[in-house]
């Protein structure tokens, strides 16, 4: 068995194609065309650990949460990624399992609940930044917070959001069950919407919170402590791009470390939330010792991964 490991990150984004393919059937059929992306990639003698993200899956767990309040308790935030990491994770187990089988392929997929430490003194624990759940008025918003004790802000002139802090991943717990699982050549699903958040108090003892952490961010140092070889992040475009969007944008084939963190630094190239935390995350990951990273779309990991298409990020 190849011992060749890449860490593949997907966008919770890529298992909704649009607003009216949002049921668990319809993202179960878009897992099943990222899986075949993937697969092609084990076909190829990777191995692979894939790390997830889970906004919108959140999102409807908490609208339906709310929905249903006046006859069932609500749903705590860290436990509704704990849900999305089992349906997530189930939702490609299967389209695994059952590709594995077309191909004849000796190979089994498995995912790991996870849960990531941040510190209790992150910064991020005192400016909540990160909108989730429905929208609300001023007035739903301003009673949430006085009964519930909620962070709310108002998001970018579309109403009132409830806002949690993204504090930075500092450990994956099951880290040490991750690696073994890689090693013995294991397909794992792991750190799903960045990882159930928790914090360790004096004693060690672990607690989750009411936090969001980055699936890039997260996915960064799973493939630092599995020591991969490669680390892909697939999103919703092809390439990246200088001066996005803008009259003069440039997509990019190949970007350096240095030139990454240059551009970064420029603050104008990469937006925050969305392709800021992308090229941070790889940054890390080179820095602690990463091969080689690439950013590209879904269906152009082939061609990516021959060099035809993608942003490579190397040393
Ligand atoms: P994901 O769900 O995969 O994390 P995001 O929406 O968070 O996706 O981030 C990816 C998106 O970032 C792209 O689809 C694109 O719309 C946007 N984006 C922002 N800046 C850039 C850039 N410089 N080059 C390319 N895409 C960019
Ligand atoms: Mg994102």
């Amino acid at each position: 068995m190849s011992s060749k490991v890449a860490v593949v990150a997907i966008g919770g984004n890529s298992l909704i194609k649009d607003k009216m393919h949002q049921s668990v059937r319809d993202q179960y059929i878009a897992a099943r065309e990222t899986c075949d992306h993937i697969v092609s990639m084990i076909k190829d003698g990777w191995n692979v650990a894939i790390g997830h993200g889970n906004g919108p899956q959140v999102g409807f767990i908490l609208r339906r949460s709310e929905l249903a309040a006046h006859e069932l308790h609500e749903v705590p935030l860290e436990a509704c990624v704990a849900d999305t990491q089992g349906a997530l994770g189930y939702a490609l187990q299967q389209n695994l399992y059952n590709e594995f089988r077309e191909w004849g392929l000796n190979k089994h997929a498995v995912t790991v609940v996870t849960q990531v430490e941040v510190a209790a003194d992150d910064p991020a624990f005192q400016n909540p930044v990160k909108p989730i759940g429905s929208f609300m008025d001023k007035e739903q918003a301003m009673h949430r917070r006085q009964k519930r004790g909620w962070n709310v802000a108002e998001d970018a002139g579309r109403g009132w959001r409830r806002v949690v802090p993204s504090p930075l991943p500092i450990r994956i717990v099951e880290g040490e069950a991750i690696k073994a699982l890689i090693r013995a050549g294991f397909v794992i699903i792991t750190v799903g919407g960045g990882g159930i958040p928790v914090t360790a108090d004096e004693s060690g003892n672990l607690k989750g919170v009411a936090a969001v952490i980055d699936k890039d961010y997260a996915s960064s140092l799973l493939a630092t402590i599995i020591g991969a070889e490669l680390f892909i992040i697939t999103t919703g475009v092809e390439k990246v791009a200088l001066n996005y969007r803008q009259p003069n944008e440039t997509w990019l084939d190949h970007l350096t470390l240095a030139q990454a963190k240059q551009y970064l630094a420029e603050g104008i190239h990469f937006a925050q939330g969305s392709m800021g935390p992308k090229i941070q995350a790889i940054v890390n990951y080179l820095e602690q010792g990463g091969g080689e990273a690439i950013i590209t779309s879904p269906n152009n990991l082939e061609r990516a991964l021959a060099g035809e298409t993608g942003t490579r990020i190397t040393l």
